[in-house]
């Protein structure tokens, strides 16, 4: 068995990691973390979790004899997960989003001596999509206008998604554009016609959306777009506990979800 800690116990990603970490043979939950504020600190996970008594209580300290932890915690804690990683020789995968430079450049360095996965977005569709948008928009070139539109629930912190900035990402990554240079977060106000090759990008807050993606490619006669919607948050948890499976015997390493897809290949 694979010994899986969630951080972030308590919100809706950790809360889903519980209840399926707990219906999973191969993984056995050892630790449920959260900030130390935490108003159920002490709790029982399953049952904040829904799925009955697990044995295992929300607190505000991370393990240090799992296999695994699994990071979907918010609060710009990132750094500090992955120093109390390295400092244990314990695995991680970190589904947080909004990470910073340093952030990653924190994975970079942990990943020589830990195995470490960082992903915006675990679906398999949605990985699909990056590897789609970036041919997309190699094949089109400027000629072609790229927009991205996301889509979220209420109650998001962050903008735009981690997702929307894997799709540009991957656009700037095949058309050697520049994420920091070549991308416009909304339009207002009068000198904000688009230029040739910029890569527009807008953020919904909608209700309880969890989550959709539209990157478009518009020329004077026709449009392409390509939309992910996701259905339900499981579509992330499976793929972040796949994750974790795939990660437990790897070497350190700085990994991503198409390494765990087999989409590199
Ligand atoms: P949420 O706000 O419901 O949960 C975040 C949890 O982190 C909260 O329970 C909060 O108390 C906890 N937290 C805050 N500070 C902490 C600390 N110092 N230590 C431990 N826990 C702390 O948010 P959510 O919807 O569950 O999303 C969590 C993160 O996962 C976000 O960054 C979101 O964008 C990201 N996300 C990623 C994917 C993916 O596939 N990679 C999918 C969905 C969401």
């Amino acid at each position: 068995m694979i010994r899986v800690v969630i951080h972030g116990a308590a919100g809706r990603m950790g809360q889903r990691l519980v209840a399926l970490t707990s219906e999973n043979d191969k993984l056995q939950l050892v630790g449920a973390v959260e900030r130390s504020a935490h108003e159920q600190l002490g709790t029982d996970v399953g049952l904040l979790a829904g799925v009955g008594t697990l044995g295992v209580a929300l607190t505000d300290t991370l393990p240090t004899d799992a296999d695994v932890v699994i990071d979907f915690a918010a609060g710009g804690v990132t750094q500090k997960t992955i120093a109390s990683c390295v400092a244990s020789n314990t695995s991680l995968v970190i589904g947080t989003t909004s990470l910073t430079d340093e952030d990653h450049a924190a994975i970079d360095e942990a990943g020589k001596s830990i195995a470490i996965l960082q992903a915006p977005n675990m679906s398999l569709g949605v990985n699909l999509l990056f590897a789609l948008a970036a041919q997309v928009a190699k094949q089109l070139g400027d000629d072609y206008d790229i927009e991205i539109v996301e889509s979220h629930h209420r109650f998001k912190v962050d903008a735009p998604s981690g997702t929307a900035l894997g799709i540009a990402q991957a656009i700037c990554n095949a058309t050697g554009k520049d994420i920091n240079e070549d991308v416009v977060h909304g339009r207002q106000g009068d000198e904000v016609a688009r230029k040739r090759g910029e890569i527009g990008m807008h953020a919904l807050r909608l209700g309880d959306q969890i989550g959709r993606h539209t990157v478009s490619f518009g020329t004077l006669g026709e449009e392409l777009q390509l939309t992910h919607l996701a259905t339900s948050r499981d579509v992330f948890v499976h793929g972040a506990l796949k994750a974790a499976q795939w990660l437990a015997d790897k070497p350190h390493g700085r990994y991503g979800m198409p390494d765990v897809l087999g989409l590199n290949a």
